[in-house]
């Protein structure tokens, strides 16, 4: 099936309900949560005859500024309507759990991954973000979907954040092309980029303490472990601990930085982040994954993040003898 065909087959079946759910992965970024709201936008402002709700079981603080989602609904809705899922690679990633229920389901996606759930797909792996993929879906069809400046602003969130601010290897020509479609819409960049970086005081004090306490193997992986006693001391949500990892992604020869954070119900975080060399490989023997340069895995215990923090060096180790060029 060409690009072309499996977008064209999406917008078909969206024609064919009149009931729509949409759903994200958990723990959402701005991607996961910029290209639900923008699609429900989209779909709403074309489709006013039809039913679309944006339904998931948890949120996140650093993006709530752009607004809410829609609140549950009986299993019955579930039952008549089109499920789109966007931005999770695997099922047991989906935020809302009841997503079984609906009677047809369509993923659309951009991570790396071996199997795919649902009737339906369209996944380009190479795609800089599920936004991207929202803003060439909003554009190969333009003549017949409606935008407004508030949809493109949603999309050029999930855009702007989940390509590093335009700065990871995913982004193209057509990444920046469709972001420029977006702020044709008339985002308010201002207003955006505020909502992104301000930050409370607590967080720079946390920063400060995290540049002390983050260590260096001898092969230059970077890592810092946010222990609950370190996320009581700042007050921080999870979601703030967790942000520690891009306070390590400038440090010349670390070319892998890991934050590790303890999550509430005692399993640890792993938030794994590269330059140049893929990481994906070492997220999924830890039953992670994500992307070639920035990866996700949930650790059981003290005694594996040991492990894994061996393996992400050994992994520097060998890519540094056997690779030329990185900084
Ligand atoms: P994060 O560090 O949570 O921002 O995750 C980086 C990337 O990896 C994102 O694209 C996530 O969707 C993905 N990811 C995070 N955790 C996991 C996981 N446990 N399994 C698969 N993918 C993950």
């Amino acid at each position: 099936m060409t690009n072309y065909e499996a977008k064209k087959q999406i917008l078909d079946k969206i024609k064919e309900y009149n009931k729509i759910i949409i759903f994200r992965h958990f723990r959402p970024d701005g991607d996961a949560v910029g290209s639900t709201l923008g699609l429900r936008e989209i779909l709403r402002l074309t489709y006013p005859e039809k039913d679309i709700r944006l339904i998931n079981a948890d949120y996140s603080d650093y993006v709530k500024f752009l607004g809410n989602e829609d609140e549950a609904v009986e299993d019955e809705f579930y039952a008549d309507a089109l499920g789109l899922v966007l931005d999770t690679g695997t099922e047991d990633r989906i935020s809302n759990k009841k997503y079984p229920l609906c009677r047809e389901l369509v993923k659309i996606d951009h991570h790396i991954v071996d199997k795919h759930y649902g009737d339906y797909h369209w996944v380009i792996e190479e795609k800089s973000s599920t936004c991207e993929m929202i803003a060439e879906f909003y554009d190969t069809f333009k003549d017949e979907l409606k935008i407004s400046t508030q949809a493109a602003t949603y999309i050029y969130c999930g855009m702007v954040t989940d390509s590093g601010r335009f700065r990871y290897r995913d982004v193209s020509g057509d990444t920046l092309r469709l972001a420029g479609l977006m702020l044709d819409q008339g985002v308010n960049t201002d207003l955006l980029y505020a909502n992104l970086y301000l930050k409370d005081f607590n967080e720079y004090k946390f920063e400060s303490y995290a540049h002390e306490k983050m260590e260096i193997t001898e092969n230059g992986l970077v890592y810092l472990y946010v222990d609950k006693e370190m996320q009581e001391k700042f007050a921080l949500t999870n979601e703030q601990a967790s942000a520690s990892v891009s306070f390590m992604d400038g440090i010349r020869g670390s070319i892998i930085w890991i934050a590790f954070i303890d999550n509430a119900d005692g399993t640890i975080r792993v938030r794994l982040r590269s330059r140049f060399v893929p990481v994906n490989p070492l997220a999924e023997k830890y039953r992670g994954g994500g992307h070639e340069c920035a990866c996700g895995a949930t650790l059981h215990s003290k005694e594996e993040m040991a492990l894994f923090i061996a393996d992400a060096d050994a992994l520097i180790k060998d890519y540094k003898e056997n690779n030329e060029g990185w900084l």
